[in-house]
């Protein structure tokens, strides 16, 4: 039978978390003994240009709400897990933790925060004989609360709760979720059969529209959806935000694999009417007719440089990658064509013919394109990923005269972008 899902308003704390917990029996197979897994999400972080947090990281005010729940409830062995992107170097989960106010949650709740990036793995097989290594506290609790955050997504439409799990990931298995052979969408709707989430909530007091990182755009939404299900959550948090079940490709795999219902009338809504709070929001970004930039540059009348459209091979560590190049191309424009210059990323883009020169930015990029004859000159920044510095400098090897102060203010403007906006309250990540 088809679980519950609850659908509240957030007014208050804890009372409304408490609410949607109850309203979907959340807790009918916690123990209080159970070792408790908490996942929130927390993507990555960075120091330089400070992620505005609003839609990207699962409130730090909500986790805290949890963690009072399962002490009310008696439980006592609390753990949370990420394993946040690693940008730069030591900006990773633990950077997230001490910048959200986890380290507070630690002190006055006895919780144990888990860098999973640092955790020993235990290796799961699927699909015939790809693998997965999966953090082993992820694996070994014995009650695993996922808790993203209600946002679409560049590469997958959605990133909800089975997205979610690729946090439990060890980094090579994050990139291998990448490769262009099974594609994103099916490798990391796997996670899910061996890490068997307990309990699903997303956190809707922000939602985010084109995430992640530095560069989408969030919402006040005040929604909290809870279930134990991870498919029914995802496929309600999905509608919330304008998609049916049926165009999730990663919904698809989970259901089919599972037999599961993507129809949203076999499952037992509770609180409040879905499309009370429909609010559509985009996940993709638009790129020109013939794939060679973003749409601003068919606006502005860039010619020359070419920027086909990153892929979902493009992993988390290059995510940022595309739109550096995008910005340094356009500080590059000053009214006349630039140079013939095609620029790649991500593992499967390969090199067109007509162009004098190519770059190739980072490992996977330079391997894909070993040996393709319509390469002239191929300037190759390896890395991965690959240095910001290092791909400024080869665009200007390239015959492109980038600013990179241009690239630093756009992204000094992305993270103040909601100062002093109304509700907009960065109050919700700290503890
Ligand atoms: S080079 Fe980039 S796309 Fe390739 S594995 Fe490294 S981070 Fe991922």
């Amino acid at each position: 039978m088809n679980q519950p899902v609850s659908i509240v308003t957030y007014t208050q704390s804890p009372d409304s978390l408490k609410q949607c917990v109850e309203l979907c029996e959340g807790f009918k197979n916690l123990r209080p003994s159970d070792r408790v897994l908490i996942k929130p999400n927390l993507v990555a972080w960075d120091d330089q240009f400070p992620i505005a947090p609003f839609g990207v990281y699962t409130t730090t005010r909500l986790v805290e709400d949890l963690i009072l729940l399962l002490k009310d409830f008696g439980c006592s062995r609390i753990t949370i897990g990420e394993g946040s992107v690693q940008l730069k170097k030591d900006m990773g989960t633990l950077a997230a933790y001490e910048g959200l106010g986890y380290r507070t949650l630690e002190k006055k709740y006895g919780v144990t925060l888990v860098d999973f990036n640092q955790s020993k793995s235990r290796e799961f097989v699927y699909h015939e004989d790809q693998s997965l290594h999966i953090a082993e506290e992820a694996v070994d609790c014995d009650f695993f609360i996922n808790f993203p955050v209600l946002k679409t997504h560049g590469q997958t439409k959605v990133s909800l709760g089975l997205k979610n799990l690729k946090g439990c990931l060890k980094l090579k298995s994050k990139r291998h979720c990448h490769n262009p052979e099974s594609g994103l969408e099916f490798s990391f709707s796997h996670i899910v059969d061996f890490v068997k989430p307990a309990f699903t909530l997303i956190d809707g007091i922000y939602a985010l529209e084109k995430g992640a990182l530095h560069f989408g755009n969030a919402f006040r939404k005040n929604i909290l959806i809870g279930s134990t299900d991870i498919l029914a959550a995802d496929m309600t948090g999905a509608r919330i935000v304008g998609y049916p079940a049926e165009e999730i490709e990663h919904f698809k795999y989970f259901a089919n694999r599972h037999d599961k219902s993507l129809d949203l009338a076999d499952y037992d809504i509770r609180g409040e009417s879905i499309d009370n709070h429909i609010q559509p929001l985009k996940w993709d970004w638009n790129w020109t007719r013939d794939n060679t930039g973003p749409d601003i540059f068919e606006k502005l009348g860039i010619t020359g440089v070419a920027l086909p459209k990153y892929d979902d091979t493009l992993c988390s560590g290059c995510s940022p990658i595309p739109i550096m190049s995008n910005i340094l191309a356009l500080s590059a424009f000053k009214g006349k064509p630039l140079p013939k210059v095609e620029i790649l990323n991500g593992k499967k883009m390969q090199a067109r013919p007509g162009y004098d020169k190519t770059v190739l930015l980072g490992n996977c990029i330079i391997k894909a394109n070993k040996g393709n004859e319509n390469i002239r000159e191929a300037i190759k920044v390896k890395g991965c990923p690959p240095s910001e510095s290092d791909v400024a400098e080869a665009m200007k090897a390239a015959g492109l005269a980038v600013n990179i102060d241009a690239y630093y203010g756009y992204m000094k403007q992305q993270s103040e972008k909601y100062d002093g906006k109304e509700g907009f309250d960065r109050e919700f990540f700290s503890a």
